[in-house]
């Protein structure tokens, strides 16, 4: 019990356990820099995992990888004026080039060489739409040259004053897409696509079940025409925004002047779009799944698959029971799973069950002797259930087990959502279901600023999204249900990570 128990239960204090799950499972950790984390080798093979699958999606429609500068001229940063009213307060800025010993010793042994001034300071990219336009307007002559699909895997800098590990940090790796479209119609199209494939990818790699819609403008990324957004609930009932896809419209075409020569011999600004999904995923993983036994992870992003346990007490039993653990190891791999014989010597097996429930494992085949004599392995699934299996077939068995958790794991997300969820609210009830406990409150909605406004400033809640048809009430709303003028859409509103 040893590792249980460091775990606070998410009843007592739910970020404490998120904390918690994060360290037992060792997937991060706190850095000697202020608001930046250590992303540990647990951690980041999730991350790799994620990317391999996201990476996967965005070529097989179109897309290709490149790689543009860490910093960015400043003045670049102005040149979209709503751009850079969204990043001005949160960037790092490069002004110096060189330290210089001062001939003292300890903390003061450098300072910074005033002659080292650059001419213009380089921000450290908070998103690199600037960065990235520069190089468009040069690349982009001609139609034919459109569309341009690029994304990049990068890592980003916002200095952020209150930080949580992997949902907000200072430093946060992503991927960002940019991409450049003849007409309207056709960026829309993309916006739309990447929208999809964030959606596909929530449910069906991390099992975490998502609406999909537009944002208010208020939300909207800074220099949109409209941002599209997946937006999961978590199990304290807040809302994460997992991800966004935006349509720029010809605002950074203007500004940064990427044209192109039309079929007919005219010039035309660029329609655009960039999306970002992060490792803030991570984050939302942790937070939908795990339980108070520590980090739940679905099969299909798990470090570790499935873990072997063999157990013994005399050297004879262990000789055996190692030897089938291998042949089980080499039938899951050549499965295809990723396995971790736990042949360690110094811990018992109890301690190795905990140790690898806190980790996530999502499944574990204990062999002993009897069960060598019987021709099967005991199978415990993470979530609960435990039953004999055969050795016979035990990688396609394996297999189905995984699948099955996978799917159980977004049925239950997916239930608990809509037990938290609330449509058709009113004014009264809206204030008590947020000042309660919270979820996703659906109502109709004004589209004045000034309500939003309200709302965030007595309950904390803001609009996640407007909804897609298929997330939308059976029967719209009339009303507006803060100011009880006409609906302009139904709204969805939690309050949010
Ligand atoms: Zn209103």
């Amino acid at each position: 019990m040893a590792q249980a128990q460091k775990i606070t239960p998410r009843a007592k204090d739910y970020s404490e356990w998120y904390n918690d799950v994060i360290m037992q499972a060792e997937l991060a950790d706190y850095s000697s820099v202020r608001g930046c984390m250590v992303i540990r080798p647990n951690g980041y093979r999730i991350w790799e995992l994620m990317q391999r699958a996201l990476d996967d999606m965005f070529k097989e429609t179109g897309h290709q990888n490149a790689y543009f500068p860490l910093f960015i001229p400043m003045s670049f940063l102005a040149k979209e004026a709503e751009h850079v009213e969204g990043f001005a307060k949160e960037v790092a800025l490069v002004t110096h080039t060189r330290l210089k010993a001062t001939g003292k010793t300890g903390a003061g042994a450098v300072m910074v060489d005033p002659a080292s001034a650059l001419e213009e300071p380089l921000v450290v990219r908070p998103t690199s739409e600037t960065i990235i336009y520069a190089s468009f307007a040069k690349w982009i002559q001609s139609y034919r040259d459109l569309p341009l699909l690029l994304n990049q895997w990068c890592n980003i800098v916002r200095m952020e004053l209150r930080t949580r590990l992997f949902l907000r940090t200072t430093e946060f790796l992503w991927q960002e897409g940019h991409t450049a479209h003849a007409d309207e119609a056709d960026a829309e199209r993309e916006a739309r696509l990447i929208l999809s494939i964030y959606r596909r990818f929530a449910e069906e790699w991390l099992a975490v079940p998502v609406l999909t819609g537009v944002k208010t403008d208020s939300e909207k990324f800074a220099g949109a025409l409209h941002t599209y957004a997946i937006e999961a609930l978590m199990q304290d009932r807040k809302a994460l925004q997992c991800g966004t896809s935006h349509h720029l419209g010809q605002n950074f075409a203007r500004a940064f002047n990427v044209q192109y020569q039309t079929a007919a011999g005219g010039l035309e600004y660029v329609w655009s779009t960039s999306w970002g999904v992060s490792t803030r995923l991570i984050g939302g993983l942790i937070m939908t799944h795990s339980d108070d036994n520590g980090l739940v992870c679905p099969p299909r992003l798990a470090p570790v698959q499935v873990v072997l346990v063999p157990i013994w007490k005399t050297d004879a039993e262990r000789a055996q029971v190692l030897e089938v653990g291998a042949r089980v190891e080499a039938e899951l791999k050549a499965a295809g799973l990723r396995v971790v014989l736990d042949a360690r010597d110094s811990l018992k097996p109890g301690a190795k069950y905990f140790e690898w429930e806190a980790r996530g494992v999502p499944l574990r085949f204990e062999i002993g002797p009897r069960d060598v004599a019987a021709g099967q392995a005991m199978s415990a699934r993470r979530g609960g259930g435990k039953s004999p299996v055969p050795l016979a077939g035990i990688g396609a068995t394996a297999s189905r087990a995984l699948e099955e958790i996978q799917a159980a794991l977004f049925t239950a997300a997916r239930e608990r959502r809509e037990a938290a969820s609330v449509r058709g609210i009113t004014k009264e009830r809206f204030i008590e279901f947020m000042q309660d406990q919270g979820g996703f409150a659906y109502g109709g909605f004004c589209g004045s600023g000034e309500c939003e406004a309200a709302i965030k400033d007595m309950t904390g809640a803001t609009v996640r999204v407007l909804p897609d048809p298929e997330f939308r009430s059976p029967e719209a709303p009339r009303t507006c249900m803060w100011c009880g003028k006409p609906s302009v859409a139904e709204a969805v509103w939690a309050q949010a990570y």
